[in-house]
């Protein structure tokens, strides 16, 4: 069993009252979510989880730390924002009844927990700010675009720069009496 959310669990498997927690911070394996956004393949997820060895197995419960990218279902801004999703799912002992998880050779794998958590807790409809107005349907604008471009105030240290390129237009060579 192999993978970037293995974790062993050789320690506590039969042991019910045992318990072990620890994070780990995987890369995302693959893009997660298929909408309008969506954790992109990469992402650093953090993952915070408290095994605890139970009768019937394994009980995993944990926090997940992420952020998810993708566009604004209004104004189709880019957008980014935190993501952040608990979990709680008991790995069962391999045995008659079919489980959606399993302790497998000792360990668990939290990838596929880790990623229907993440998927289901990304908005449906995510705007770039709450009360994002959307685009205009006449121009297809965005509503809080101002017409005339904003001009960023100059640094003071280009502004000076620019006074002495000024100052110096003229580069011919001056001869002096
Ligand atoms: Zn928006």
């Amino acid at each position: 069993m192999t993978g970037p959310f293995v974790i062993p669990v050789r320690d506590l498997a039969h042991r019910p009252g045992e318990m072990r927690e620890l994070s780990i911070d995987v890369p995302a394996p693959e893009k997660w979510g298929e909408g309008l956004v969506s954790v992109p393949q990469g992402e650093q997820v953090s993952v915070d989880v408290r095994l605890e060895s139970v009768h019937e197995g394994i009980l995993a419960t944990g926090d997940i730390d992420s952020e998810y990218s993708g566009v604004c279902g209004r104004c189709l801004t880019d957008i980014a924002e935190p993501l952040q999703v608990e979990f709680q799912e008991l790995f069962a002992y391999p045995g008659d009844e079919e489980t959606d998880f399993e302790v497998q050779d000792d360990h668990v794998d939290l990838e596929t927990l880790v990623r229907e958590a993440v998927v289901l807790s990304l908005p449906f409809q995510p705007v770039c700010q709450p009360d994002c107005p959307g685009l205009d349907p006449a121009t297809g604008k965005r509503m809080t675009e101002s017409d005339s471009e904003q001009r960023e105030p100059l640094d003071p240290r280009w502004a000076a720069l620019q006074d002495f390129t000024t100052d110096h237009d003229d580069d011919s060579p001056r001869s002096r009496g």
